[in-house]
């Protein structure tokens, strides 16, 4: 999943590059999401000397936790992206520092070559929803009993109040009463 930069040629160059991964070569087990579609990703490669701008996209589908109801979804997901990758020099000294810490879209490369993989995971997870949920009306679980309101209805009483709050409303009321 390495991109070989000895093989563009040229102090300047330009090329349309576009890859294939299947799911399993780019799962990790402890990310975040499982990638249940092969990755397909595509890019325009700049070159300019050895500094490299890679605009694009990765897109695949991920199967993530719904935070409402707790069920497993699919979630199809567009990754677009606009990196810079400059070259690692370890004898380079202040020059690295000249570019600002909080420029996220700066990344170093070593050995004249390009991660794919790592590209494509940190794209994925970038992309991920803050709060996944399975659907905008996803119903949740019943607080009381815990069924899927989305499948069942249960037999609770939809008033139903958690007791502590109960408790915090009297206390309150008492002080406005007072
Ligand atoms: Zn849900
Ligand atoms: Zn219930």
């Amino acid at each position: 999943m390495q991109l070989n930069l000895k093989q563009i040629h040229g102090t300047r160059a330009h090329e349309h590059i576009s890859r294939h991964y299947e799911a399993s070569a780019l799962q990790a087990p402890d990310d975040a999401y499982t990638i249940k579609a092969p990755v397909n990703l595509t890019f325009d490669l700049e070159k300019d000397r050895d500094n490299y701008h890679l605009v694009g996209q990765a897109t695949t589908t991920l199967e993530l936790f719904c935070g409402r109801c707790l069920e497993s979804f699919s979630l199809p997901v567009r990754a677009p992206f606009d990196l810079r990758y400059l070259p690692h020099r370890e004898d380079a000294g202040g020059d690295e520092r000249e570019i600002e810490d909080d420029d996220l879209s700066t990344t170093y490369y070593d050995d004249e070559t390009i991660d794919l993989g790592q590209l494509i995971r940190e794209q994925l997870y970038l992309a991920l929803p803050m709060k996944p949920l399975c659907d905008e009306d996803c119903q949740g679980l019943c607080p009381a009993c815990g069924t899927n309101l989305n499948r069942e209805r249960c037999g609770c009483d939809p008033k139903w109040e958690d007791p502590r709050l109960a408790a915090l409303r009297t206390v309150i009321k008492k002080d406005s009463d007072a």
